[in-house]
C-alpha cells in the first residue's frame, strides 16, 4: 500500500502541472474546501501509466475555485454552473474540475439526479473500485490516497470490481466499461462482478442508443478494440446490443489489418468492419437503435450495398475507368472496409488502386476551357468533360496538351 503518492506525482507530472495542483490546493484550503485528484489519473499513477487527463473534485464549488486559480496563475476558464463543473486551460494544460456530488437513480438507465456531496459520496457513485480513488491536494495532506473501496488492492489483484450489487442496474453502460478496462489492463472481472454482469445483461436495454454508441466509440478508441469486443461477445453482452454483432477471430484479424492501413483507424472503419455481414435490414435497425450519425450511417449503408456489387470487380478485363465507374458512388471508408475484408486478391487490389490513385484522377480542362475552345454552353460540355475524365483514367491522354488535341479531334470528327 502506498499511502502517499507525492513521489509518483513528482515523477509523472510536469513541474508546471505540479505547481498548478499545489496552488489549487492552497486556494482550496484558504476557502476551507477539500480538493482531490480523482478517477483515471489516480488509477494510472498507481499503475505507472501515463495519463494527462486530470480530473479534480472540489468539495463545494468547482467553478469558483477554477476562477480563483485562473486569477492566480493565468489561463482560461469555461464553467457549467448547472453541473457545477469547470474546465481550466493554461498553456498546454487542461484540467477538469467538478463539484463533489452524490447521486440517486430514479429509474434504471436514466441519468441520475445529482446533488452536492462529500468526496466520499462522489467516489461512491463511481463505476469500479480502481476508478474510485482520490488523492488529497490540500497542503497538509498533499499526496495522500483516499481509497474507501480498496481500489489499490484490486489493482494489485488485477480485478475489475463494481462498488455494489446494483451498479449495472443503475447504469448499464458500466458493463461495456467493465470489459473495456478489463481488456485494456489485462485484468479480470472479479467473480461477483462477472455474475452480476451476466445477471444484468438485459439492463443494456434500459439505456439510450446514444449512451451505448458512446461506449462503443470509447471501445474503438482503445489500442486493441477487438479484445473488449471478443470479451463482450463471450459474455453475450455484444449480442444483447445487436444479435448479429460478433467479436470473433475474423474481427481481430481485420481490425489488425485496419491498423496497418490507417493509423489509428476511424471509429467508422472499425464499426463498418464489425457490421460488414449485416443484412441491409439489420444495418438500418442498428443505425436507428444507436442513433448513428448521418456520416457514419452513410459509411455503413455503403459498406452493405458495396458487398452486393463486389462481384463485378472480379471481371477479368476491366479498364481503369470501369473500375472508377463501379466505385465512385461509395464513400472511401466503405471501400477500405472491403479492401480489408474481401477474400479475393484481385478485388482487394482493384479497391486499393481506386483508393490510392483512381479517385484522385482529374482532367486538366474544365468547362470554361472548352468554351474558350469555341464550344457553345450546353449539355455537350458535360459529356466531353466526362469523356476526357475517362480518357485520363485509361491513360489515353496524360497532359493538358494531349487533352486539347483529343477534344479538337472529337470536334473535327463531328463537324
Ligand atoms: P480513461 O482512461 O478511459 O479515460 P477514466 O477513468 O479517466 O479512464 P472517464 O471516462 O474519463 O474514465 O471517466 C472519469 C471517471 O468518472 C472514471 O474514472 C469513473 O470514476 C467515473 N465514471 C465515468 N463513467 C462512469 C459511469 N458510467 N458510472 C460511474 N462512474 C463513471
Ligand atoms: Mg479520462
Amino acid at each position: 500500500m502506498v499511502g502517499n503518492l507525492t513521489s509518483q506525482l513528482n515523477q509523472r507530472l510536469s513541474p508546471e502541472l505540479q505547481r498548478l495542483l499545489r496552488i489549487a490546493g492552497e486556494i482550496a484550503l484558504e476557502q476551507g474546501q477539500g480538493l482531490y485528484l480523482v478517477g483515471g489519473a489516480v488509477r494510472d499513477l498507481l499503475l505507472g501509466r501515463a495519463n494527462l487527463d486530470l480530473d479534480l473534485v472540489v468539495e463545494r464549488d468547482a467553478p469558483r475555485l477554477a476562477s480563483l486559480l485562473a486569477d492566480r496563475i493565468g489561463g482560461k476558464v469555461v464553467t457549467h454552473h448547472r453541473f457545477g463543473t469547470a474546465k481550466l486551460r493554461h498553456q498546454n494544460m487542461t484540467i477538469d474540475l467538478a463539484t463533489a456530488r452524490a447521486e440517486t437513480y430514479s429509474r434504471h438507465g436514466a441519468l441520475p439526479t445529482v446533488h452536492p456531496g462529500s468526496i466520499a459520496d462522489d467516489l461512491a457513485r463511481r463505476d469500479f473500485t480502481i476508478n474510485a480513488m482520490a488523492i488529497y491536494l490540500d497542503p497538509d495532506n498533499f499526496g495522500q490516497l483516499v481509497d474507501p473501496f480498496q481500489g489499490e488492492k484490486d489493482l494489485g489483484h488485477k480485478f475489475i470490481r463494481v462498488l455494489h450489487q446494483r451498479s449495472f442496474v443503475d447504469d448499464a453502460t458500466r458493463m461495456l466499461r467493465a470489459v473495456r478496462y478489463e481488456q485494456r489492463f489485462d485484468f479480470q472481472l472479479e467473480e461477483t462482478t462477472e455474475s452480476l454482469l451476466r445477471r444484468d445483461l438485459s439492463m443494456i436495454h434500459t439505456i439510450s442508443g446514444d449512451r451505448i454508441r458512446h461506449e462503443l466509440e470509447l471501445i474503438f478508441k482503445e489500442a486493441l478494440p477487438e479484445k473488449p469486443l471478443r470479451r463482450a461477445a463471450e459474455l453475450y453482452l455484444l449480442q444483447e446490443i445487436h444479435a448479429a454483432l460478433k467479436g470473433n477471430g475474423w474481427i481481430a484479424k481485420t481490425f489488425e489489418q485496419a491498423r496497418s492501413t490507417a493509423n489509428p483507424p476511424s471509429p467508422g472503419l472499425y464499426l463498418s468492419l464489425a457490421v460488414h455481414h449485416f443484412s441491409q435490414g439489420e444495418g438500418e435497425e442498428f443505425i436507428t437503435s444507436l442513433n448513428i450519425s448521418k456520416a457514419t450511417a452513410r459509411v455503413i449503408r455503403d459498406t452493405l450495398s458495396l458487398r452486393e456489387n463486389l462481384a463485378s470487380l472480379e471481371a477479368p478485363q476491366l479498364s481503369l475507368s470501369a473500375i472508377h465507374h463501379l466505385l465512385r458512388g461509395y464513400s472511401p471508408t466503405s471501400i477500405l472496409v472491403w479492401a480489408i475484408a474481401s477474400e479475393s486478391p484481385l478485388i482487394q487490389q482493384r479497391l486499393h488502386l481506386y483508393l490510392d490513385r483512381l479517385r484522385y484522377v482529374k482532367s486538366s480542362l474544365n468547362g470554361k476551357d472548352l468554351q474558350d475552345m469555341g464550344l457553345p454552353p450546353g449539355p455537350q460540355i458535360g459529356e466531353i468533360l466526362e469523356a476526357l475524365h475517362e480518357a485520363r483514367l485509361d491513360q489515353r491522354v496524360k497532359t493538358r496538351a494531349e487533352e486539347v488535341d483529343l477534344v479538337r479531334r472529337w470536334l473535327s470528327q463531328e463537324g
